[in-house]
């Protein structure tokens, strides 16, 4: 870095992995195989990029910053099958960038046998996490006929963040993040990593979280089926889920509708709406799929009369 000019820019969130044994880790975690595509978001000058290149069959990284995808690019120089794409990885199409990965020479001078399975690690930049997080579950699981499956994400998060992850209903950190990372994936935690094994040491503690993504949903519903109705029940956390669901502007929901749904979903509507496990919400939010489409029916009738 310091050949390229380059200082860590706090406002990139750049604060750079320096523990080797926390890299050994992650690689485990990760599993990166001959037949594997890797995709790296935020390689940073490279520390973990080559390690994981130098095991995978084809490799690719997306960094914002031009010098530190430059520097990446150089240690990546040894892997004619790695490259280093300068995009917001907010912004860039993950499917176009999946299918440039393919084009790559393969590195594999033999295969595991498992087949092509798609891999993602990112030492998330903290600003991005949770959007960064739910384009990677939602763009992967529209992979097109012929991409190697999504197999697993290995991420290093804010400890704060992974507690949301990881967390069981009816405690503080459950929310629309846990049920998200549900809906699409297996969570598991790796190991916790101090500050000290960053450069520059940020204010807070790490975890390392894997997520196994799903072939399918965890759940029968589609997302824009689910999510609306689990926003709408943390709308007021500490209020009754009946209450919660009504007084979303989202769902436009009547008091009366709410106490139905929730009824014919086997829920007690005086439970607080962070007491609702995945499946509760999947039979919740079934039932007013099921209200609101009566409802309109009744309207389109009533237009017609
Ligand atoms: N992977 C390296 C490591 O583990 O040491 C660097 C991790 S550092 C926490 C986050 C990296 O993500 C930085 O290199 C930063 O420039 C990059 N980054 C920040 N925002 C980004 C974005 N929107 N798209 C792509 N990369 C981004």
């Amino acid at each position: 870095m310091a050949a390229n000019g380059l200082a860590p820019l706090s406002r990139l969130g750049q604060n750079f992995l320096i523990d080797g044994n926390v890299a050994g880790k992650i690689i485990a975690a990760l599993e990166p195989g001959p037949d594997d595509l890797v995709l790296e978001i935020g390689p940073g000058p490279g520390f973990l990029s080559a390690a994981l290149a130098a095991r995978a069959g084809r490799f690719l990284a997306v960094e914002i910053d031009p010098g530190m995808a430059q520097v990446a690019a150089q240690r990546l120089s040894p892997f004619p099958w790695a490259r280093v794409v300068k995009a917001d990885a907010l912004k860039v199409d993950l499917l176009e960038l999946v299918a440039s990965g393919l084009e790559l020479p393969s590195g594999a001078a033999s295969s595991s046998g498992s087949g092509p399975r798609l891999k993602v690690f990112s030492n998330l930049p903290y600003y991005i996490t949770t959007p960064l997080l739910m384009k990677v579950l939602e763009e992967f699981r529209r992979l097109p006929a012929g991409s190697p499956a999504a197999d697993r994400g290995v991420f290093m998060v804010q400890k704060e963040v992974a507690d949301r992850i990881l967390a069981e209903p009816g405690g503080k950190d459950y929310g629309v993040l846990t049920l998200a990372v549900q809906y699409y994936s297996q969570a598991s935690p790796v190991c916790t990593v101090s500050r000290h094994s960053f450069w520059p040491a940020p204010d807070v503690d790490s975890v390392v979280i894997r997520l196994d993504f799903r072939d399918v949903p965890a759940a029968p519903l589609a997302p824009q089926d689910l999510f609306p109705v689990v926003r709408g029940a943390f709308g007021q956390r500490r209020k009754k889920v009946a209450n919660s669901l009504a007084a979303s502007p989202a769902l436009m929901m009547s008091r009366e509708d709410a106490y139905k749904a929730l009824a014919a979903a086997g829920v007690d509507p005086d439970r607080r709406g962070e007491t609702l496990s995945l499946d509760e919400f999947v039979r919740l939010a079934s039932e007013w799929k099921r209200i609101s489409e009566e409802r309109a029916s009744e309207a389109g009738r009533g237009g017609a009369s």
